[in-house]
């Protein structure tokens, strides 16, 4: 066997000492304007990154809250939705999605994925609907826009609302629109590792319905417009000055992170073509990906993983457990076999290292490991 790197050589799942770096002399003098003004929540710089994010996403409006599980909680509350509704998502995504269905009462309801993309079938969201049925979830996994046509149109003939989960997606569009102004709301996450991630946590909603921006931001602060007055039971689920200082300054910079995310990508999937590994299939026209994971599949995926970590390659996996067999959902009785192709993907894929600063070395020492591991007799 190959002699095992050390850790200095170790290329990781995300770089944020890099990306730190390039943006240093801006973020800290941000920081220091927020503390010397300590107006610490609800302020300028909140008000200004909702103003820029609602831009970029192409809405009218932009509600920051404490992070993106939040963020889709709060517009299922500020919908209306809660116990005995359901709402239906997608098997293989981050728990958080069906958690935040549970927060509010609602029951989450799976549906399968389709194999080539990952994303949400729009056939099987149709099988499961019933009358309790209120909302659906899509989730822009990865990066890549879910098929909102064919969604947006089961969802207006079976009068259900549309919540994108573009907490992967911050940039991306469906046929040259934002991720995030599709559906009738869009939650997105400011986790660290994200795209678009801040210093601590954060999260937005994102839409176009005014009155649900004013629901969103009354859930967001103790359903309080006026001081020690509460109209709804709300919660607190603020985003801080500091963060919003942080990514008022790193959005400026998403496009181009986004571009480079891109021709990352695209370099792997072109130097691992003749390889054994399945590289993400190409969206086309329709879509405009922003990669926030590289997911290859293989049948053998646990024998690549250790194969590449013991050369000093970072992996993850996307997810290891689809959530309709999670033990936090027994009580819901899906059993395996119900959802087979997100059944497959949690044995299959595999997560790459992916952040724009990866450098071209980086890219051909991850295809050359991969080369090594089919060389070495798969
Ligand atoms: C990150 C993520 C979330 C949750 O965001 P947090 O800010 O961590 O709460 C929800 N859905 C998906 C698909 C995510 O990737």
């Amino acid at each position: 066997m190959a002699s095992v790197t050390t850790s200095t050589d170790t290329i990781p799942l995300v770089d944020l000492h890099a990306q730190y770096e390039a943006i240093r002399d801006e973020v800290l003098p941000a920081i220091a304007e927020v503390l010397d003004g300590m107006h610490l929540f609800l302020g300028p710089r909140q008000h200004a990154f909702e103003s820029a994010f609602a831009a970029l996403c192409e809405t009218k409006e932009c509600i920051t809250v404490s992070n993106g599980t939040d963020a889709i909680e709060l517009t299922l509350r500020a919908m209306g939705i809660g116990a005995g509704d359901e709402v239906i998502t997608q098997a293989n995504t981050f728990i958080a999605t069906a958690e935040a269905i549970s927060a509010v009462g609602a029951t989450p309801v799976f549906a399968d994925v389709e194999r080539a993309t990952a994303s949400i079938d729009p056939a099987s969201i149709e099988v499961h609907i019933t009358p309790r049925t209120k909302a659906v979830i899509p989730v822009h996994l990865y990066g890549r826009p879910a098929n909102m046509t064919a969604i947006l149109e089961i969802a207006r003939k079976h009068g259900l609302r549309v919540i994108e989960d573009a907490c992967q997606a911050h940039g991306a569009r469906w046929e040259g629109r934002r991720a995030g102004s599709l559906g009738d709301a869009a939650c997105f996450s400011f986790y660290f590792s994200k795209n678009l991630g801040a210093y601590g946590e954060g999260g937005a909603v994102t839409t176009n319905d005014s009155a649900l921006a004013e629901r969103v931001r009354l859930y967001r602060d103790h359903g309080s417009r006026v001081r020690y007055e509460h109209e709804v039971v709300g919660r607190n689920c603020r985003m801080d000055e500091i963060q919003a200082a942080v990514l008022e300054i790193k959005l400026r910079y998403l496009e181009q992170w986004n571009e480079q995310r891109r021709h990352n990508a695209a370099r792997l999937s072109s130097l691992l073509a003749d390889t054994s590994v399945e590289t993400p299939a190409p969206g086309g026209d329709q879509v405009y990906e922003v990669y926030h994971l590289y997911v290859v599949r293989h049948p053998e995926r646990d024998r690549l993983k250790t194969f590449l970590e013991e050369r000093g390659i970072a992996t993850g996996i996307h997810y290891p457990i689809p959530i309709h067999l999670q033990a936090a959902y027994a009580d819901l009785g899906y059993k395996a076999g119900d959802y087979p192709f997100s059944e497959e993907l949690a044995r299959t894929s595999l997560s790459l290292p992916m952040y724009a600063e990866l450098t071209d070395e980086q890219i051909e020492r991850i295809a050359d490991a991969i080369c090594a591991f089919d060389a070495a007799g798969a």
